[in-house]
């Protein structure tokens, strides 16, 4: 929420600023004004302070995987709304503005692609899509992918971007918690590989369950990792967090993740724990 509203402040600003939209953008780490296209080959990172900035699952693909190399699976998987939930507005009709606004029915794409020579399964979140929460479509197109990864020997790797559970779909997005991480302990039994790629932000359940079980746990610089964000924490525990906390190079430090590795490494560290592990 804070997050979406420093976003209008710095929009409207722009707008007074009469900053033309679209060309340019500016930094939300180092505050330089940036050229859209020289950021977006870069990886879109920040070529001045190498922030990383977020990315939709089809760009993270494009950026992953060898050229024309993704065949996307489980396309036709669409959400539905069995609580008939409405908020300020019913989900069915938040769904279809997402819809619209993505081109893809949820926040989550699948598929084979190859790394480098390597053949993968890939499952990645879309932060464009309701801030890539997990619902039951998230779910089961992971559980999917890590069920065919078992069964087609290959390695998997999820790529998270999200908010967490998706409070629309109540304890139906909670479930998807146990599922996933029910399907990553048959996926450990078949003695498979599981490369868990964290970037900001990576919160809420999808922390607090397959995240956080990857054999490799890798985080993008200075992504926010955490259950509970800073401020619900303080609200809670009324207890001040050290500076970095919930960052990747904080959780690096305590062990709770393998590498921070920078977006331009990530193909080439991908193929290399990919031939670490497979014969
Ligand atoms: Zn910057």
């Amino acid at each position: 929420m804070a997050e979406t509203a420093d976003n209008n402040l710095r929009l409207q600003r722009e707008q007074k600023e009469g900053i033309p939209e679209g060309l340019w953008m500016r930094c939300p780490e180092c505050g330089d004004m940036l050229f859209r296209k020289v950021v977006e080959e870069a990886l879109h990172v920040c070529p001045n302070c190498q922030y990383h900035f977020r990315i939709a699952a089809r760009t993270r693909i494009e950026q992953l995987v060898d050229p024309g190399s993704f065949e996307e699976r489980y396309a036709d998987v669409e959400p539905a709304d069995p609580l008939k939930f409405a908020d300020k507005k019913a989900y069915k009709d938040r769904l279809r503005s997402e819809q619209e606004k993505t081109g893809n029915p949820d926040a989550i794409i699948c598929g084979k692609g190859f790394i480098k020579g390597r053949p993968i399964l890939m499952a990645v979140m879309d932060p464009t899509f309701m801030m890539g929460s997990m619902g039951s479509v998230v779910g089961e197109k992971i559980t999917r992918t890590i069920e065919a990864a078992a069964d087609e020997k290959l390695p998997l790797l999820i790529v998270s971007c999200s908010g967490g559970a998706r409070m629309q779909e109540s304890s139906l997005s909670l479930m998807q918690m146990a599922k996933t991480s029910a399907a990553l302990a048959r996926l450990d039994d078949a003695k498979q590989m599981f490369i868990s790629l964290l970037a900001d932000p990576t919160t809420g359940g999808v922390t607090a369950s397959f995240a956080m079980l990857g054999d490799f746990i890798i985080a993008e610089p200075k992504a926010l990792i955490g259950f509970a964000g800073p401020r619900t924490i303080w609200n809670t525990i009324k207890v001040e967090l050290p500076d970095g906390f919930q960052r990747s190079e904080f959780l690096l430090e305590h062990g709770f993740i393998d590498f921070v590795v920078h977006r331009k490494d990530l193909r080439s560290e991908i193929a290399r724990l990919v031939d670490f592990c497979v014969k």
